[in-house]
């Protein structure tokens, strides 16, 4: 099929919200001048914001952190828009895409809880289709979520690549099979949080030539920025346009906008990244070392920053890390997962520690 015949990507968005041109924010008019009263401002600077950085508005998405973000993910700045977190895109995507009481989503559990909530507030149904467990670890059953996607009229499919809490990377051939599939009905958005500790290609390589599959990317992982906020979502320009129409006027604070731009110059970005590839190697030296622990029933391949474990008894190991002052996620309410726990990657030493609290419970529990 030629781009041509494609159909837009847009015609999946919300009826009612076609014609719709959002806030017109007083920072949204270009227009010139000096002195600026349009936007009830004050004319004075906080005292303690001594040059005055914060007392305007800031711009809603600054070129140069659109396009210091679009280098960074292999995109064109009118593909991404910066929000709040990818978590904003992935309430964006849902009230822009998704009518209230109307509209579906298929979600792949267990997997990243913003999807279900996000769908929930906005009364949008869920249709979950299990990942499947098996040798490799789990693995997401593709044509079980086609037919649900086509089944339910889903308007949003949400894929999660590396998964959390999986740790499961998805190959971009099916991604982009299942896109084609669901050219007509849904955009397939593939949440990338993780990639970065993959070394793996992205789904925006997929967009040119398939317009319905949207990339979430974010600061807060690999980048060490999860305070700043800073996450995009990259798309087809014109559904990057819609969006755009649905997000809050201002949603990028100045300081993290400036925080962004440090964190993406190159020597900043180039330690970035050998972080991210030493956070590679590290999870797999802890991978080799929980393996085969008593007390230890599973430990799953990653390609995250994390590792999901099952345990003989969860709670103990989750007591002992405690007592040794290790903070771990109880994943025990999550489907397929009872008896589980995920261990984000820290320094050496501290993994260190995960792994003598954990031998020690075990050698404790096989004497018993
Ligand atoms: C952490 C996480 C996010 C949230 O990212 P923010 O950009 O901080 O909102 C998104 N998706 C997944 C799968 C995550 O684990």
């Amino acid at each position: 099929m030629s781009a041509a015949e494609y159909p837009a990507p847009l015609a999946l968005l919300r009826e009612d919200l076609r014609g719709f041109a959002g806030y017109k924010s007083a920072r949204s008019e270009s227009l010139n001048g000096s002195v600026w009263l349009n936007a009830n401002e004050s004319a004075w600077n906080n005292a303690a914001d001594g040059e005055g950085a914060l007392r305007r508005y800031p711009d809603p998405q600054p070129a140069r952190v659109r396009a210091a973000l679009a280098g960074l993910y292999g995109c064109t700045p009118e593909q991404l828009l910066a929000g709040r977190g990818s978590d904003e895109g992935i309430d964006l995507l849902l009230r822009a895409f998704c009518r209230p009481g109307g509209d579906a989503v298929v979600i792949t559990p267990p997997t990243f809880g913003m999807y279900a909530v996000c769908a929930r507030l906005h009364g949008t149904r869920v249709v979950e289709v299990p990942l499947v467990e098996g040798e490799g670890g789990f693995a997401c059953d593709f044509e079980a979520v086609a037919q649900a996607a086509e089944a339910a009229s889903a308007k949003l499919v949400f894929l999660c690549s590396p998964g959390n809490p999986s740790g499961t990377l998805l190959p971009l051939d099916a991604i982009a099979a299942l896109a084609q599939r669901l050219r007509a009905s849904a955009l397939v958005v593939v949440d990338e949080a993780y990639l970065e500790y993959a070394q793996a290609s992205s789904a925006v390589s997929l967009i040119e030539r398939l317009p319905n599959v949207v990339v979430l990317r974010t600061l807060s992982k690999a980048h060490a920025l999860a305070a700043a906020r800073i996450g995009s979502t990259i798309a087809d320009a014109e559904v990057i346009a819609a969006l755009q129409r649905c997000q809050a006027p201002y949603p990028l604070p100045a300081p993290c906008v400036a925080m962004a731009l440090r964190a993406l110059d190159d020597s900043a970005a180039a330690l970035s990244r050998a972080r991210a590839g030493a956070c590679a190697l590290e999870r797999e030296r802890l991978y080799a070392r929980l393996v085969g622990l008593p007390g230890v029933r599973r430990v799953y391949p990653s390609q995250a920053n994390f590792l999901l474990l099952r345990f003989d008894d969860a709670q103990a190991a989750f007591d002992a890390l405690i007592d040794a002052g290790v903070v771990v996620r109880d994943m025990r309410a999550a489907p397929q997962l009872g008896d589980a726990l995920r261990i984000s990657l820290g320094t050496a030493e501290q993994n260190d520690r995960v792994v003598e609290t954990l031998a020690r419970l075990g050698a404790r529990e096989r004497a018993a």
